[in-house]
């Protein structure tokens, strides 16, 4: 799973950082969180590939959603036929449907918007699910956390092969998780065989929040969090007063949720060419706490390698 940054800025874009958006690429799919105005643009500049099948909204600021008409227009001239879902949250249904249909032009695939509640699941897929939780901004707003099933234990051949199970299809049988009967009438259970379930991954997204509880537990053991930190300790009560955090305070909440890695993010444009300064803060709090730059990617390793 491969996670590109494509926007790391705050509400206003600078020359370094455009608005906000995050790519998440996982078997070939892909999934975009936020689109800023520019995103298309800033996904032709790292090669993430055009063809995303779901959009999640955290919610409707201008530097948050202003991509998605031009977005659109480009996926309808480059023929696209299958559809695009875009998740947004309560009550902004109309007003994405607005947004997306703007110039009056009809793209000629299906575009879906669904609104998605707090707590519950926007996406279920076969292997991972995207739930949203709550978070508190001054609109109605949520993140999303990406949750990838269990996958099966670890198959032990060589055991297999002592209890006398022949290699080919039994073997996946037991995989599986059933019981097989060998020739000779002995039954050997999956449990002989396979090892525990092995945890999937986890990325959590914030998008422009004040600290919550909803986020730790969102976050709780997350491969990656990526938390909006828009302001330094310098402006920590501007950073309350608009539904905003700081980097200290996302690294707080990292330490509390004992996620492993912080990915901060829409930098303010106050701090463009200082903003290693908030990286910094939340260091002292929080070991593993970077601040990309746009462009960025990095790849989610299995917990287990
Ligand atoms: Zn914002
Ligand atoms: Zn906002």
């Amino acid at each position: 799973m491969q996670v590109t940054f494509l926007g790391t800025g705050g509400a206003v874009p600078t020359t370094r950082r455009n608005t906000s958006a995050l790519m998440v690429r996982r078997e070939g799919e892909r999934l975009l969180f936020d689109c800023g105005e520019g995103t298309q643009r800033q996904m032709m500049r790292f090669g993430t590939g055009f063809s995303v099948s779901h959009v999640f909204l955290s919610h409707l600021h201008g530097d948050h959603v202003l991509g998605l008409p031009g977005l659109c227009q480009t996926l309808d001239f480059n023929d696209r036929e299958e559809a695009l879902a875009i998740h947004t949250p309560p009550g902004t249904k109309s007003a994405v449907e607005n947004l997306v249909g703007v110039t009056g032009a009809r793209p000629g695939y299906p575009i879906r918007v669904h609104e998605v509640q707090p707590g519950g699941i926007a996406l279920r897929e076969e292997e991972y699910e995207v739930r949203a939780f709550e978070t508190d901004h001054r609109t109605r707003s949520v993140g999303y956390a990406l949750v990838e099933d269990d996958r099966k234990g670890r198959f032990d051949r060589e055991r297999a092969e002592e209890l006398g199970v022949p290699a080919g299809p039994l073997f996946s049988e037991l995989h599986e998780g059933n019981a097989v009967e060998l020739d000779d009438g002995t039954v050997v259970d999956p449990e002989q065989v396979v090892g525990p379930p092995r945890p999937g991954r986890k990325i959590v997204y914030t998008g422009d929040t004040r600290p919550t509880g909803a986020t730790v537990e969102a976050a709780d053991d997350a491969d990656l969090l990526v938390h909006e930190a828009s302001f330094g300790e310098d402006r920590s009560e501007r950073a309350g007063k608009t539904g905003h955090s700081t980097a200290r305070q996302a690294a707080d909440l990292a330490t509390r949720a004992d996620a492993k890695r912080l990915a901060l993010t829409h930098v303010s444009s106050r701090y463009a060419g200082e903003s290693d300064r908030l990286a910094a803060e939340a260091r002292e709090v929080f070991d593993d706490a970077f601040l990309p730059d746009d462009g960025d990617g990095i790849e989610i390793p299995y917990p287990d390698g």
